[in-house]
C-alpha cells in the first residue's frame, strides 16, 4: 500500500487535484521517540558486546555444592550441612564472599516484616490475618515458631571457623587470604531452620484429614550470591516479591526423609536401587519406553501409606546429582502418587524423564494431564529456544493455586473439588501453570537472568512462550495473558500505580500485569505486528541460544533482538519497556478527495450539481408554487441571453481543450483519471503516547473490505497527529483502526469513522431484585481465609 501511494502523490501534484494536502504539518513535535536508546543502555565492553552477545572475555562465577540434609517430619524442620567449592572466575581479587540466607525473609525483625503496610478491615478479619497484620509476616507463619536460619558453623576446608557477618538475608564471609582470579575456595556451612507453611514458593501443606504433610522445599540452603561484571556482588535483600539471582554449579545432594516418603528433586536420583521397592523399580523400567505415563506409585499405594500403619518406618536417604544448575529444590511426602514416562520430545531422540508427584487430592486432573503437559512444554519451548538440556522435568502438585519454578522441578496448583469435579477454570489454570513453571526451566533456569532486579526477563519471556504453548495445546485455550486486549485495562490505570517494565521487581505494584502480562503482550505484538514471525522467531532463538547457561541483562536482550533481525526497535523498547504510556490511536477525521478529470462531460455535470446545491434556499419549496407568477415568467420581453444560457453545457471549445490536455498526459496518468480513484486523507491522533503501527480497515460500499498496515515510523516526524492518504477505486463507507486488536489500544470507541456507538447494556426488571439469602455453609468457610504473599507463578 505504502509503495503504491508515493508515485500517486507525485502525480496528484501534477494533476492539480482539489485541495490535496500533503501530510506536512508545520508544527512538528520535538520528540525523541525514534531516537536511539544511546546512553540509556550500558556502554558495550569485552564482556558484553554492542551486538547483545556475550563478549570474548565474558566470565561468570561458579559454585559446586555437596549437601547432606535431613527432613524432620515431626517437627517440620530441616537440618543440613553443605560443602561449597566456589570458583573465582572473575578477573578480580576477592577479600570476602557473600551468601544468600533466603529463609531469613521470615525473621520477625527483617526488612520484609517491618516494611509491610496494611490496615484493619472493618468488615472483619480472621485471627491469622490480624496476626499477620500485627507482625508484618504472612499468615503462613505460626506466631509461636521462630523462623529463619540458625547458622551453626562456617568453616574452611581444614575445619577452622571463618568470620562471618549476617545482614538480613545476606551473609558475608571474610576470607583468611585474598581469593585470586581463577582460584577455587572450599568451605562449609552447617545450619537448620523451621519450615513455614506453604507461602507461594515453598513450605509444607498439612492435611488435617489424614494427619500428613507434603513438603515443597526451596531456597532452603545458604547459596552463593552472584558476583558479576554488572553489579559486583549482587546482594540485594530478599523481600519476598523479587525472586532470585544465582550462579551455575554442579550439585550432589543427599536427602534423608522418613522411609515411607517419596522424594522428587532437581536432578537425577543416583540410588533408586536402594530407595525404591522391587515393584517400583520394575515400573520405572517399563516407563523408560512408554509413550504414556506409567504409575510408579499408585493412588491405592499412596492412600495406604498415608494411613501410617507403621508408626516408625525408619529413614531413607535419596541421593541426587544435578549438573550445571543454578539452584536445587525438592518435594517429599508419603502422600505422593508418582507417574513417569521417558519421553523423546526432540528429533535428536534424546530421552527426558517427564514425571509428576501429587497427592490424591489432585486427582483425577493430575494423573490425566500433568506429565503430558510437562512433555508438551519441553517440546514447544524447545522449538523456539533450544533443546531442554537436563535429563529430568518434574511437576509436583503443591497447594490449590499458583506455582513456583526451580531447575528440573516445579510446584504447581490446580486442585479439583473433593468430589473429583472441577471447573473449566481449574483445569486450564492447572495446565497453564504447569506449562508456565516447567517453561521457567528455559527462562531463568538456563537463560540465567537476574530475577531480583528484572522480573520481566524471566516472567515476561516465559509468559510469552507459555501463551504460544497453550495455543499449541488447545487452539481454544483460554489464555490469561498475551493477547493485546488483555493488557489494556492495566495500561489505562492511573499513572501513580504504573511502573515501567524496566523497574525493580521488589518495588512494582501489580507485578502480574507489569512483569508477566505487559512484556508477554509486547513480544506478541513484536512478533505478529511489528517484525513478523520469521524475523522475530530467528532473533528470539538467537537470544536464547547466545545466553543459554549465561547471565544476560536487559540490554543484551534489546540488542540481540535488533542485531539478529535488522529491525530498529529502540522506539518500541522506549514505549513499551521504559515508559508507562498506553496506546490509544484516535481516528479524528477522514477527508475524501477525487481527481479533477478536466473532462467537461464529467466536471461540468459535477459543477451543475454543486451550483444547484449552492442556490438551494430555504424558501425554495414555497417559491416553486409561485414560479409561474414571476415577472420574467409572465413577460417574455424581460428575458435575454442569460435567461437561456446554460454555463454547464459542454461546448466544442471545452472538448478541444480537454483533448489537448489529454495529449500532455502519459499513459499511466490518463489511466488514473479514467479509473476515477478516491483519495482519503485520514487524520490520526496519538492520544496514548506510544507510537505504534497504524492498521486501517476499509469497509467498501459493495460490502467487501481491505486492511492497510503502516509501520510505527509513520509517527517519526510528528508523534501527536499525522495525516495519511489512502487511495482506493471503491468508495469507503466505514473506517476502522486496529480492527483485529493487535496494538493494545486502550480506547476502541475512537477507532471508527464515522463513529460507531458501542452500547452499554443494562437490564430491565419487572420489580426490584430480591437479595440472595445467605448461605450459612459458605459463611462458615469464609472466615478461614489467609493472607499470604502474592500468589506467585
Ligand atoms: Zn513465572
Amino acid at each position: 500500500m505504502k509503495k503504491a501511494l508515493l508515485p500517486l502523490l507525485l502525480l496528484l501534484v501534477s494533476l492539480s487535484i482539489k485541495a490535496q494536502q500533503l501530510p506536512t504539518s508545520p508544527n512538528y513535535q520535538a520528540n525523541d521517540r525514534f531516537e536511539q536508546l544511546g546512553t540509556v543502555l550500558p556502554t558495550p565492553n569485552t564482556y558484553r558486546t554492542a551486538s547483545g552477545a556475550p563478549g570474548k572475555e565474558y566470565w561468570q562465577q561458579r559454585a559446586d555444592y555437596d549437601i547432606k540434609a535431613e527432613l524432620d517430619d515431626d517437627n517440620r524442620r530441616i537440618t543440613g550441612t553443605e560443602t561449597i567449592t566456589f570458583y573465582n572466575n572473575s578477573p578480580d581479587d576477592l577479600k570476602y564472599i557473600w551468601m544468600q540466607l533466603d529463609q531469613n525473609l521470615f525473621k520477625k525483625d527483617g526488612i520484609a516484616a517491618l516494611s509491610r503496610t496494611g490496615t484493619v478491615n472493618e468488615k472483619g478479619m480472621s485471627t491469622a490475618q490480624l496476626a499477620a497484620l500485627n507482625t508484618g509476616r504472612g499468615s503462613s507463619l505460626d506466631p509461636k515458631v521462630e523462623y529463619g536460619y540458625n547458622i551453626l558453623s562456617v568453616k574452611d576446608k581444614a575445619g577452622k571457623a571463618l568470620p562471618h557477618t549476617i545482614n538480613g538475608t545476606m551473609m558475608r564471609i571474610d576470607l583468611p587470604v585474598v581469593l585470586k582470579p581463577g582460584m577455587p575456595y572450599v568451605f562449609s556451612v552447617d545450619w537448620n531452620y523451621n519450615i513455614t507453611e506453604y507461602y507461594g514458593r515453598s513450605g509444607y501443606e498439612f492435611f488435617a484429614k489424614d494427619g500428613n504433610a507434603n513438603y515443597f522445599i526451596a531456597h532452603w540452603f545458604p547459596r552463593m550470591a552472584p558476583y558479576d561484571d554488572v553489579n559486583g556482588w549482587n546482594h540485594k535483600q530478599f523481600l519476598g516479591q523479587g525472586e532470585f539471582a544465582l550462579i551455575f554449579g554442579n550439585y550432589k545432594v543427599a536427602i534423608t526423609v522418613p522411609a515411607d516418603h517419596v522424594v522428587a528433586a532437581s536432578g537425577e536420583c543416583q540410588n533408586y536401587a536402594q530407595v525404591l521397592t522391587a515393584t517400583q523399580k520394575q515400573r520405572l523400567k517399563q516407563a523408560e519406553t512408554s509413550k504414556t505415563p506409567v504409575m510408579i506409585v499408585t493412588q491405592a499405594e499412596a492412600e495406604k501409606a498415608e494411613k501410617r500403619e507403621n508408626k516408625n518406618p525408619g529413614k531413607k536417604t535419596w541421593i541426587y546429582k544435578a549438573d550445571n544448575v543454578r539452584d536445587f529444590a525438592f518435594a517429599s511426602s508419603r502422600k505422593f502418587i508418582w507417574d513417569a514416562m521417558q519421553s523423546d520430545v526432540y528429533k535428536s531422540g534424546r530421552k527426558i524423564w517427564c514425571m509428576s508427584v501429587y497427592p490424591k487430592e489432585g486427582n483425577p486432573l493430575w494423573e490425566q494431564y500433568s506429565t503430558r503437559a510437562v512433555a508438551h512444554t519441553l517440546k514447544s519451548y524447545g522449538a523456539r529456544t533450544f533443546e531442554y538440556p537436563y535429563p529430568v522435568a518434574i511437576s509436583c502438585h503443591s497447594v490449590a493455586g499458583g506455582g513456583m519454578e526451580y531447575p528440573m522441578i516445579s510446584f504447581n496448583g490446580g486442585r479439583p473439588e473433593e468430589d473429583g469435579t472441577y471447573t473449566e477454570a481449574v483445569k486450564y489454570g492447572m495446565i497453564g501453570v504447569i506449562i508456565h513453571e516447567v517453561g521457567h526451566n528455559f527462562f531463568p533456569m538456563i537463560v540465567n537472568s537476574d530475577e531480583r532486579q528484572w522480573a520481566w526477563m524471566d516472567e515476561g519471556l516465559n509468559t510469552f512462550c507459555q501463551y504460544l504453548a497453550e495455543k499449541e495445546w488447545d487452539y481454544n485455550f483460554p489464555t490469561r495473558r498475551g493477547e493485546p486486549n488483555q493488557i489494556t485495562e492495566y495500561m489505562s490505570s492511573d499513572k501513580s500505580v504504573l511502573s515501567p517494565i524496566m523497574a525493580s521487581a521488589e518495588n512494582v505494584i501489580g507485578l502480574g500485569p507489569n512483569a508477566y502480562g505487559k512484556p508477554a503482550t509486547a513480544l506478541n505484538i513484536l512478533r505478529e505486528t511489528v517484525m513478523g514471525r520469521e524475523l522475530f522467531d530467528h532473533a528470539f532463538k538467537e537470544y536464547a541460544t547466545r545466553w543459554r547457561f549465561k547471565s544476560p541483562t536487559p540490554a543484551d536482550f534489546f540488542r540481540t533482538m535488533e542485531d539478529a533481525s535488522g529491525v530498529d526497535l529502540d522506539w518500541f523498547w522506549k514505549g513499551w519497556f521504559y515508559g508507562t504510556e498506553p496506546v490509544d490511536q484516535d481516528l479524528v477525521s477522514v477527508d475524501w478527495f477525487s481527481i479533477d478529470t478536466q473532462n467537461p462531460a464529467i466536471e461540468k455535470e459535477i459543477a451543475r450539481k454543486e451550483d444547484a446545491r449552492k442556490k438551494m434556499t430555504m424558501s425554495k419549496i414555497q417559491d416553486a408554487k409561485t414560479k409561474g407568477e414571476t415577472v420574467v415568467a409572465q413577460d417574455s420581453t424581460m428575458a435575454d441571453f442569460y435567461n437561456r444560457y446554460d454555463p454547464f453545457k459542454v461546448t466544442d471549445a471545452d472538448k478541444q481543450k480537454y483533448e489537448q490536455y489529454l495529449s500532455t498526459l502519459s499513459e499511466s496518468e490518463r489511466q488514473l483519471i479514467q479509473e476515477n480513484t478516491n483519495f482519503y486523507t485520514l487524520s490520526v491522533k496519538n492520544k496514548g503516547g506510544v507510537p505504534m503501527p497504524v492498521i486501517v480497515k476499509m469497509g467498501f460500499e459493495d460490502g467487501t473490505d481491505s486492511v492497510a498496515v503502516f509501520p510505527a515510523e509513520i509517527w517519526r516526524f510528528n508523534d501527536a497527529q499525522i495525516n495519511k492518504v489512502i487511495s482506493t477505486k471503491k468508495k469507503v463507507v466505514q473506517w476502522t483502526l486496529d480492527p483485529y486488536q493487535q496494538i493494545a489500544d486502550i480506547d476502541t470507541e475512537n477507532n471508527s469513522f464515522p463513529r460507531i456507538a458501542q452500547p452499554t447494556r443494562f437490564q430491565i426488571f419487572k420489580q426490584q431484585q430480591q437479595k440472595k439469602a445467605p448461605n450459612p455453609m459458605q459463611m462458615q468457610g469464609a472466615g478461614a481465609g489467609k493472607i499470604s504473599t502474592d500468589p506467585k507463578n
